[in-house]
């Protein structure tokens, strides 16, 4: 309209640098629109509901050879067919053959491999076991020179210079072709699916790929146009709106690619599912590879570093959040273990059982448990039961790595504080999340999430205004996705908070926090009854937040120097708790090796505070709650099943500033754990563990039906019940 010219030309006038913050202002508009339309479009593919059952029940072990191998091993019939029979009697479901792992270099043998493994597909089909092939097909050497000589244009090119490197592009035309034919080949001998690795954008040097079908595509896709010179304010840098954006289109470019080839694999086997894994499943993105695009395609995993035992936490928040990201794709997740000893491979397994995760193990180590016949039971496939839910922003593990970093610490922390803690949760992926969605929930925790969608902001807000309790903590949302000011669309503002300023700076150097302190917070009077009156946070960062003077608030515990540390706001029918330091990453387990020094984890105070601001959240009226030290815990629902599953970590007991080294397994007596129910099941529930002969029967008792007439019953497991792992079945009525 004419307003909005003269108000330009006035703009002009007055200011030269506002008409080029009014073209950055419009570049910013059209890459979030460009994202948001790319968040949508992520492609999906439902698995049948008989290869859904198969991935629920999914327990992989190798055929023989590791990656190096030369796909020669049990390749007669008859040793086939031996091999086979001993994995079916390990209990595993599924193989999987490693061999000549960079395939695109075996020209010459493109046919033979594919009868080596039609050996392996027809011996395992005798024993009704599924074949995964481990391969990749994207990087090359000298001996496929003569199929690259026809074809030079295959290979990635860099986006500073233009020159072509050892890795093949997935957005070439005729490569996707010569990719799907190549699957199709080994499908034909009978391979069930496909492992493919090294599906990326060498992303070792993030610089890749800038052939012109990724910039015509990239173009075509988000209506910006790449720079086509050396620009190295854009290239790799985590903090430009362009390169994030570019890595949206590059993830979003893997999962179609995939998604091509399922649908061309499909039209031959309707049952071939494609598998991808990652070891970085909650950590700083620093490459365009995430599981989270991808799980609405392939049956999505992870492996592990070889701590399993010690490192239990850990792989617990790891595991649910990749299970969540897994559930968003219609499909469960799977966890290889790198397990060093018997005892610890049969640890994994129990572990995998608490965060409902397909296995990949060693199969002879764990056939124990594999025989055990209530271990179907043990791991069935449900839903979580949880009344509070860890809201995922996925989009703060962009951008600088502190703040990434600080982002997956304190979400992860509480997923473990949970964990370890009893309070029974699920966990939804922000981008994804509806209003509608939360109200299952009768509180959500956002933790500390610097960039966050502004959808995801209004949904939060509106869910909190028609009666939910959001905990939000550290500083949330006042960056879009794309790392720019979120300016009148942040969630704080939703909330009454003019701004939240960080007390110090955030660091993150070598896997570790610096600029953390410890801080003292007092409860108020009355508040949280179930925490420590008192308690130290070890190592965290602290938050001013700087409220609306209109703002209605009461404070819940307040820091050293009198500063609020927990603050209630009323919103519309419901209330945002604040807390204004990170517990979560406070408490928090990280990755860890043999050689990481261990350190202060789980605290056991802070986990206390955690535990009260859940209970306080949702207004202490969790279906179940599992109360006892030394478990580490999840409860599933599935029909009319309700199981709680419990697994001993009593036994981990390290020093800090010692090494992780190896720890062998030990299960010190737990107990007595109590188990408080509010669903409406049956007076009577049964416990079950490898560790007794029989299962046991146990009586749910009410609490005090006169103080509280809609209190919850309970069960106790006396102390001792069980070593290493139980569960509770419940039966709904
Ligand atoms: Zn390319």
């Amino acid at each position: 309209s004419n307003i909005v010219i003269i108000v330009a030309v006035l703009a002009a006038i007055s200011s030269p640098g506002t008409i080029a913050n009014a073209k950055v202002e419009d570049e910013v508009a059209t890459m979030r629109d460009a994202l948001n339309r790319l968040g949508n479009e992520f492609p999906t593919i439902r698995d049948p509901a008989h290869v859904l059952r198969r991935l629920e029940a999914f327990q992989m072990t190798h055929w023989g050879a590791s990656s190096s191998g030369n796909l020669q091993e049990y390749r007669t019939p008859d040793s086939a067919a031996a091999r086979a029979a001993q994995i079916k009697q390990s209990g595993a479901t599924t193989v999987i053959t490693n061999g000549l792992q960079n395939r695109f270099n075996y020209p010459h043998l493109a046919d033979d491999i594919a009868e080596r493994q039609r050996v392996v597909a027809e011996a395992c089909h005798q024993e009704d076991l599924q074949v995964i092939d481990h391969l990749d097909l994207t990087i090359f050497w000298q001996s496929s020179y003569t199929t690259l000589f026809d074809h030079s244009d295959w290979a990635m090119r860099n986006l500073r210079d233009g020159t072509p490197i050892r890795w093949l592009c997935m957005n070439h035309p005729e490569y996707r072709e010569f990719y799907v034919q190549y699957l199709q080949k080994l499908m034909r001998a009978g391979i069930d699916g496909f492992m493919l690795d090294e599906i990326s954008f060498h992303d070792q040097q993030r610089a890749y790929c800038g052939c012109v079908h990724c910039r015509t595509g990239f173009e075509r896709d988000t209506g910006v146009r790449f720079p086509e010179y050396r620009d190295d304010d854009v290239i790799n840098n985590l903090d430009h709106p362009m390169w994030r954006l570019w890595w949206s289109w590059q993830r979003r470019s893997i999962a179609q690619f995939k998604a091509m080839l399922l649908e061309r694999l499909r039209a031959i086997n309707p049952d071939v599912i494609i598998l991808a894994y990652s070891t970085a499943i909650y950590r700083p993105n620093v490459r365009a590879v995430d599981m989270l695009e991808q799980a609405g395609v392939c049956f999505i995993g992870t492996e592990g570093t070889n701590t399993v035992y010690p490192g239990y936490a850990n792989f617990y928040s790891q595991h649910r959040i990749l299970s969540a990201f897994a559930r968003r794709g219609g499909r469960p997740s799977w966890a290889l273990y790198s397990a060093n000893n018997a005892p610890e491979n049969r640890f994994a397994a129990f572990h995998s059982a608490l965060t409902n995760s397909g296995l990949w193990l060693s199969g002879d180590a764990v056939a124990q448990v594999y025989r055990w016949p209530h271990w179907r039971e043990a791991r069935a496939w449900g839903q979580p039961v949880g009344d509070i839910a860890v809201v995922l922003v996925t989009s703060s593990r962009d951008g600088n790595v502190a703040n990434a970093a600080a982002h997956c610490a304190e979400t992860i922390g509480w997923c473990q504080a949970f964990g370890v803690g009893g309070v029974q949760f699920d966990i939804v992926t922000g981008r994804h999340t509806s209003a509608d969605e939360l109200t299952r929930f009768k509180a959500v925790v956002v933790p500390h999430a610097p960039s966050m969608p502004f959808a995801l902001a209004e949904a939060i807000d509106h869910y909190v205004r028609g009666g939910g309790v959001a905990v939000i903590t550290g500083n949330v949302g006042h960056q879009d996705p794309l790392g720019q000011p979120a300016n009148g669309h942040s969630i704080i503002q939703r909330m009454g908070i003019d701004q939240i300023e960080t007390i110090g700076a955030i660091a993150y150097r070598r896997e570790a926090f610096e600029g953390v302190a410890a801080c003292k917070l007092s409860v108020a009077d009355g508040a949280l009854p179930a925490a420590p009156r008192r308690i130290t946070v070890p190592g965290t960062y602290r938050f001013d937040a700087h409220l609306n003077a209109q703002t209605p608030h009461g404070v819940l515990a307040q820091f050293e120097n009198g500063e609020p540390a927990m603050l209630s706001i009323p919103h519309g029918r419901g209330r945002y708790v604040y807390l204004a330091c990170l517990a979560g990453l406070a408490v928090h387990q990280p990755r860890m090796h043999k050689s990481t020094v261990w350190g202060h984890y789980l605290d056991v105070d802070t986990v206390a505070l955690i535990k009260a601001v859940a209970r306080h959240a949702t207004g202490d009226r969790d279906r179940v709650v599992v109360e006892g030290d030394g478990v580490l815990s999840a409860t599933y629902q599935s029909g009319n099943r309700v199981w709680v599953r419990m697994v001993n970590v009593s036994g981990v007991e390290l020093q800090e500033g010692e090494r992780v080294g190896t720890l062998t397994p030990s299960f010190p007596p737990v107990g007595p754990i109590r188990i408080r129910m509010r669903m409406s099941v049956g007076d009577r529930a049964t416990l079950f563990s490898p560790d007794l002969d029989e299962p046991m029967v146990l009586e749910l008792v009410q609490e005090d039906r006169e103080a509280a007439p809609e209190s919850a019953r309970t069960v106790t497991i006396p102390h001792g019940a069980f070593t290493q792992f139980a569960f509770v079945r419940f039966e709904l009525q």
